[in-house]
């Protein structure tokens, strides 16, 4: 097969208007109505019963006839003989004449002769009269056959999505079983690395995400999912496969090989078998995307990267499926925002993927200053073609994805377990980026953090005001946070006895920007000085130091997989990570937070949960706060 270019991205109105002339033909199966929730009933429903089947009271009371009660009141009660009572499911017959009743309770069927239930609280029953205070009405409070649903009566449309309300009355009508449509959506996953989720996870393999994510998509459409596992890059694999989803379902789906590169051979399976409707759509993320159709049978050649993936099945899956199962077109939210930072586009229509704290909305493309990763966007919004720039401060409208909650604080800097005990103890929902100090400093300056989470040492040993200096952060105050002993992380098993040791092993590393690798590297050079050599040639012999775990926990990670032998981090990490700790130095864990910022609830809750004495107590080992804690030491 000969390898093609990309063609000319369809636009996104394009690739919408396709996807909307397509439709499948969806079978029909029947389940058990407990197992219906979410599916499509394919026919009316007709009640084959009255609900209620029989004349039935809707109180506790005497049923009688009416007209025995028209003389009745307060001062002047009726009496009338009591010959019996009716329990709620009782079939025996009963007959009410003149001057008589019988209790009667709720849901009991009506006996011959009454025409009315009186409530008993407009009565008073002596030893075999009942005294009748009220008058009351033909009818009263007799619920009659049918006056539910009656019999014929059509009480569900074709079309409907089974939720509780429809289950339920199928279930009062009689049904067990309810006829549904049955659209099979069929799942490849292909790629050569990709692995079950439950099986050991080998180096160069990663979890099969797709499949999953996107069968629940599928069901939460009305479709039914089939998965067909992971098909690896190989080309008589995937064709065999393909063949086997597409003489079983009415659309196939696929993930990953869609793009050009080398091993991504999808699009030429669809096209070699089928028609290739379009290749590329102008859409962030996921623009390779492949819309064909095989045999009658659309097939979907869906991106690889799992959020991508999402997203198109979102915007160009799900409306198939919903036009098939002749659903009303989606019910997406949709809300109005303001952007929170500008947003440069490609000047083509996009659909871009956005997070949204409050509000505010921040891009989460990494190519466009992203504040927020891929995984963690909220929504995505509509860029028109010819937009170039959107502002920050403008309004635009944010198509949610699903019903995720959306973060109350936006954090992003260095990462800490005393950033959790935060999150926990406000109750508020975070969402923390951990990149380290430097981005903290830099999301501030770009206004597009609300709080930055540093512990950023400069020449002098102090801790983050010099930087905020530096940077000429403005509108921002400097909280002083919490201490943490920082040190080196290693396995017990392996013979490590002071900060020395570092020069003999293999090490991981922090990512550039990280205040904790600042922090290593002045202790470098303090171990430098002492051994007599410069900096730098003591660096240069360093095994891994050009690594870049983003987190302490990945650091652990890496050690306890023996990836490194020793790796340097906060105490808390090492120990929940089960690892040996050697103290070297304590850092200060400060916060930068917005001044506009200071007097909201969330920011409030932030600062009331730092100053306790319950964060005091609950502060892992290796951490504690000081006097200056919780304390704003300056403003900028
Ligand atoms: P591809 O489109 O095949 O080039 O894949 C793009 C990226 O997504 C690669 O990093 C793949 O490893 C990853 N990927 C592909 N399929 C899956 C999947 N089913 N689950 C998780 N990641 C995937
Ligand atoms: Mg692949």
């Amino acid at each position: 097969m000969e390898r093609k270019e990309f063609r000319e991205l369809t636009s996104v109105e394009d690739a919408r208007e396709l996807v909307d002339t397509i439709r499948v033909r969806p079978g029909t199966t029947i389940l058990p109505i407990e197992e219906a929730a979410g599916h499509i009933l394919a026919e009316d429903i007709l009640s084959g019963v009255d609900v209620p089947a029989f004349n039935r009271s809707v109180k506790d009371g005497y049923a009688i006839r009416a007209k025995d009660s028209y003389h009745a009141s307060e001062p002047q009660p009726q009496e009338l003989k009591c010959i019996g009572a009716i329990p709620a499911g009782c079939k025996d017959s009963f007959f009410v004449d003149d001057g008589e009743t019988i209790e009667i309770s709720t849901g009991a069927p009506i006996p011959g002769g009454a025409d009315a239930v009186i409530m008993v609280e407009s009565t008073k029953q002596t030893d075999d009269s009942v005294l009748i205070y009220q008058p009351v009405h033909i009818g009263e409070n007799i619920m009659k056959a049918g006056s539910d649903i009656m019999k014929g009566e059509r009480i569900l449309r074709k079309n409907t999505r089974m939720g509780s309300r429809e289950i339920g009355v199928l279930a009062s009508i009689g049904m067990d079983k309810v006829p549904v449509k049955r659209l099979m959506v069929g799942i490849i996953s292909t790629g050569s690395e990709l692995i079950k989720p439950g099986e050991e996870l080998d180096i160069s393999k990663i979890y099969d995400a797709n499949s999953y994510a996107i069968a629940a998509a599928i069901e939460e459409c009305g479709g039914t999912p089939k998965i067909y596992g992971i098909v690896p890059d190989e080309e008589e694999l995937m064709e065999e496969t393909l063949n086997r989803a597409i003489e079983e379902c009415n659309i196939v789906l696929t993930s990953g090989s869609t793009s050009a590169g080398a091993g991504d051979i999808m699009y030429m399976i669809i096209e070699k078998k089928g028609e290739t409707l379009t290749h590329g759509i102008a859409i962030k993320p996921g623009k390779p995307v492949v819309i064909g159709m095989i045999d009658g049978t659309p097939t979907i050649g869906l991106p690889g990267n799992p959020t991508s993936a999402l997203s198109i099945f979102n915007e160009f899956v799900a409306p198939i499926i919903y036009n098939s199962l002749g659903m009303k077109p989606s019910f997406k939210t949709k809300i109005t925002a303001v952007m929170g930072t500008g947003i440069r586009s490609g000047g083509r229509e996009e659909l871009f993927p956005v997070g949204v704290v409050r509000g505010k909305v921040y891009p989460a493309d990494k190519t466009s200053g992203a504040i927020t990763t891929l995984s963690d966007a909220d929504g995505m919004i509509e860029i028109r073609a010819h937009t170039e720039y959107i502002e920050a401060g403008s309004e635009v409208e944010v198509t949610m994805f699903g019903n995720v909650r959306s973060p109350d604080l936006m954090l992003v800097g260095g990462q800490c377990p005393g950033v959790d005990l935060l999150e926990e103890m406000t109750g508020l929902m975070f969402r923390t980026l951990n990149m380290g100090s430097s981005a903290g400093f830099t999301a501030m300056s770009g206004g597009t953090a609300d709080i930055a989470c540093v512990n950023m040492i400069d020449a002098e040993g102090n801790y983050n005001s010099s930087i905020l200096k530096r940077m000429n952060l403005e509108d921002v105050v400097l909280v002083k946070g919490y201490r943490r002993e920082q040190g080196i992380i290693f396995k017990p098993e392996n013979h490590v006895y002071g900060f020395e040791d570092i020069v003999n092993l293999q090490m991981i590393n922090r990512n550039r920007g990280s205040g904790t690798r600042t922090l290593l590297d002045r202790e470098l050079g303090i171990l430098a000085e002492a051994r007599g050599v410069s900096k730098s040639e003591l660096i240069k012999g360093l095994k891994g130091y050009n690594s870049g775990s983003k987190t302490h926990r990945s650091v652990c990670d890496a050690v306890r997989s023996g990836k490194a032998d020793i790796g340097f981090g906060i105490r808390a990490a090492a120990e929940e990570a089960g690892l040996e700790f050697i103290p070297v130095a304590e850092d200060d864990f400060d916060f930068v937070i917005r001044k506009d910022l200071l007097e909201i609830k969330e920011v409030q809750m932030f600062l009331d949960a730092l100053r306790s004495g319950e964060f005091s107590e609950r502060l892992p080992e290796g951490m504690h706060t000081y006097e200056l804690t919780g304390s704003i030491i300056s403003s900028f």
